[in-house]
């Protein structure tokens, strides 16, 4: 290895190559477009003919205050105008929809990025398969030293620093091995949304394809596969009789015998699954189960021979479990390895082989069968003992018998019309008119090529209409035949609607105001109620939310939730449910003072006036329980004593306000009240207030005792009012509550204007 700079700065050098780009460079402009070719794009520039067009206007590299806006078909020319910078983070199409998914995927730090690194070594990393060679022979002759009684301190330096460069380029390879293969098969994966993309790639693909396999064969050189099958048949050995009563053993403290002993045939067991240390590391526990113990001691000299003695026995018992027969490769496998068709994230795909343990990775560049080209299924033909390894729980690669997996996901996204292909129209990129009916190929495009997928959707059905749908619910509904469009996610929705998302400063003092005790309190303030009300849950929403990208997504996200009927069918289980904050701007735990709508005479300061619910009869409220024969006390959804936290799920109870007013079994949690309200509406809150101004007036006439405490006028013409309440949106007003107000106004009318006789008698 002559000539070479050290192992160490190969390792160094290793990250930063994944994105390292060598041989022709490719760019988006020779990237067939296929069914994306002349979909308009909204594209930024100086205004010079021959300026490099933006995706984003707040690109860097725009710096003109003077800047043209245009919207222009996407073509060959367009894209090699394109900024580089923006050409990297998807050329300005929106994220989600299926113009910008393309881009993105096929950008610089795509598809382009995977079809021009891992072709071959490049200058600053490279090895010669000679270096390669040497290394694993060196370390293999190491290996077995290792297990010569190794405490020969007479070590020389030379040779330490020789195996460590070993060690070195045998890491080296396999993580380029690994980021071969996580990189080949991501471009693969890529692909199978872009088949029109396939004849134009196969060259590059076929390229990385050789040179995964020349890593691979340089990464096997490392690892003897008969010390695989070893392994595995030591690390599925049931636990041997152990010999606790040995004299020899005496030396570890009687009654510590037989756990020490134990503990030893754990770690042996462990370290079998360590094949860079190999069988010499093994014989050196025998070290490990006399420390502690002074090497003065009479007995340790002897304990830890008979320790090497058994432990030795041991091997042998795994060497005669991997009998030679079970040594042939015969069973074939497939691993279950994250697969980007199938909606995983892109990132998970390629680091999936950085996280397995040695054994696994010597398994895979030892037995992993050549992949059919695009196939993304790894199989593996391996012996008897290592497939009942990988098959059983205590496997790092989940494998099944490859005979069962005939359903690849190769075979669900290329059969026929290619329905896992991705086109304009699908999603917000056409008019709605020109929609074409999503399938789950196109939910599993949109989780694996968009960096977000937005949790919530407008979709509509000639079987359901219009809906509002959680991502999982389109997908489960899908898969039972569902027939439908997508017509909006939460981010397509037009910034005209959605308004600034700063909250409002001098609002939230003017609300905060209204809830000081006292003043919150007056029902004749204008503001009385606000807490409960829409406007008041987009204000909850913006202050908690940070950053203004998540602000503007949030809003979104609750003026669809608003159109749900039940919130509940939002659940989308936990990782990918609606924000907290959402929530709270959709929920509020503050509570309806009811006492307007009381029967009157119950004994309670400030009997009820029987005022109808109106429209505040059908208010949702949501908790986790409310039933009183189930045990456990109800908790608002957003309590932090409810187990699951901040969110309305599937399970919880449903009530209306009407339902509340009728029962007095419930049992509530007495931190939260049990429920959350859902927000009023601008009738509800008028209403409320409304109702509050009557009962409060009713309330005065009824109490006066003494003197006057109002004046008579202002009353009457404060009854008037009341008098002409109608819903703010153009619902019924239901004509026997309507009827039932009119009667309870014209009664108070009618003892303000006695009263007003009896007080001023003229
Ligand atoms: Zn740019
Ligand atoms: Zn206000
Ligand atoms: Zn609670
Ligand atoms: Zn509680």
């Amino acid at each position: 290895m002559s000539g070479r700079g050290s192992g160490i700065s190969w390792l160094r050098a290793s990250r930063s190559r994944r994105w390292g780009l060598v041989g022709s460079e490719l760019t988006m402009a020779d990237v067939p477009l296929g069914p994306f070719a002349g979909s308009l794009i909204t594209v930024y520039s100086a205004k010079s003919k021959a300026a490099k067009l933006h995706g984003s206007r707040q690109c860097r590299q725009l710096r003109t205050s003077d800047v043209m806006t245009a919207k222009v078909s996407l073509d060959e020319a367009v894209l090699r105008r394109l900024c580089t910078r923006c050409a990297a983070r998807g050329a300005g199409g929106r994220p989600g929809t299926g113009l910008g998914m393309f881009l993105l995927a096929i950008g610089e730090t795509g598809l382009l990025c995977h079809l021009q690194s891992y072709r071959e070594p490049d200058e600053d990393e490279c090895w010669t398969d000679h270096e390669a060679r040497g290394a694993a022979e060196l370390l293999r002759v190491q290996q077995r030293l290792d297990g010569l009684d190794g405490e020969d301190e007479e070590d020389d330096a030379s040779l330490r620093k020789a195996r460590e460069e070993a060690e070195n380029l045998r890491g080296l390879i396999f993580s380029h091995w690994c980021g071969a293969r996580g990189s080949l098969l991501e471009a693969e994966a890529l692909l199978t949304y872009f088949p029109w993309v396939e004849e134009w790639a196969k060259p590059s693909l076929r390229i990385k394809a050789r040179y995964l396999e020349t890593l691979r064969a340089q990464a096997a050189r490392f690892v003897d596969r008969e010390e695989l099958v070893v392994a595995a048949a030591a690390m599925a050995l049931p636990m041997p009789e152990l010999p606790c009563a040995d004299p020899a053993f005496a030396v570890l403290g009687g009654s510590r015998v037989s756990s020490a002993l134990v503990r030893l045939w754990r770690r042996w067991q462990s370290t079998a699954a360590r094949i860079w240390e190999g069988p010499g590391a093994r014989a050196y526990l025998s070290c490990e189960i006399v420390r502690g113990i002074r090497s003065s001691q009479k007995g340790r000299g002897a304990a830890r021979a008979e320790a090497a003695r058994l432990i030795e026995s041991w091997e042998e018992l795994a060497r005669a479990a991997a009998a030679p027969l079970d040594r042939v490769p015969k069973r074939r496998l497939t691993g279950h390895v994250p697969h980007a068709s199938a909606g995983t994230p892109r990132h998970v795909v390629t680091d999936f082989l950085d996280g397995l343990d040695e054994w696994t990775l010597g398994v895979l560049v030892t037995w992993a069968v050549q992949p059919e080209w695009g196939s993304g299924v790894l199989t593996l033909e391996v012996p008897d003992l290592v497939a009942e390894r990988l098959l059983g729980p205590a496997s790092g690669l989940p494998c099944s018998p490859a005979d069962w997996t005939a359903d690849s996901p190769k075979h669900e996204g290329r059969t026929g019309s290619e329905p896992g292909r991705l086109r304009p129209g699908v999603f917000d990129d056409t008019p709605v008119f020109d929609r074409c009916p999503v399938t789950l190929d196109h939910i599993r495009a949109l989780r694996t090529l968009a960096p977000t997928a937005d949790p919530l959707h407008l979709v509509f059905s000639a079987s359901g209409g219009a809906e509002v749908l959680p991502l999982s619910t389109l997908e489960r509904r899908l898969t039972k035949g569902w027939l439908g469009v997508l017509i909006a996610g939460a981010s397509d929705l037009p910034a005209s609607l959605i308004g600034p998302e700063e909250p409002e400063r001098n609002h939230d003092s003017e609300v905060r105001a209204t809830q000081l005790p006292g003043r919150g309190q007056d029902v004749h303030d204008p503001h009385f109620g606000e807490s409960l009300g829409l406007a008041e849950g987009r204000h909850r929403t913006l202050r908690q939310t940070y950053g203004t990208e998540a602000r503007q997504l949030n809003l979104r996200l609750l003026a669809l939730a608003r159109g749900a009927h039940d919130l509940r069918s939002l659940d989308a289980g936990r990782p990918s449910g609606l924000p907290t904050e959402v929530w709270h701007g959709l929920l509020t735990e503050d509570r309806l003072n009811l006492a307007p709508f009381r029967k009157p005479g119950s004994n309670r300061r400030g009997s009820g006036s029987a005022l109808p619910l109106g429209p505040l009869a059908a208010v949702q409220l949501y908790t986790t329980n409310a039933n009183p024969l189930i045990e456990g006390k109800g908790h608002s959804p957003l309590c932090r004593h409810a187990q699951h936290s901040a969110a309305v799920v599937r399970g919880d109870d449903l009530l209306a306000v009407a339902d509340l007013m009728a029962r007095t079994d419930s049992d509530w949690c007495s931190k939260c009240g049990g429920y959350a309200l859902r927000r009023l509406t601008d009738t509800q809150l008028s209403y409320y207030r409304a109702a509050h101004r009557l009962h409060d007036i009713k309330e005065q006439l009824d109490n006066q005792t003494g003197g006057p405490d109002a004046d008579p006028s202002g009353v009457i013409a404060c009854l008037d009012e009341l008098a002409t309440w109608q819903p703010v949106d153009d619902a019924e007003w239901c004509s026997s509550d309507s009827w039932q107000w009119q009667e309870t106004v014209r009664e108070l009318t009618r003892m303000a204007a006695r009263s007003h006789a009896v007080t001023r008698p003229s």
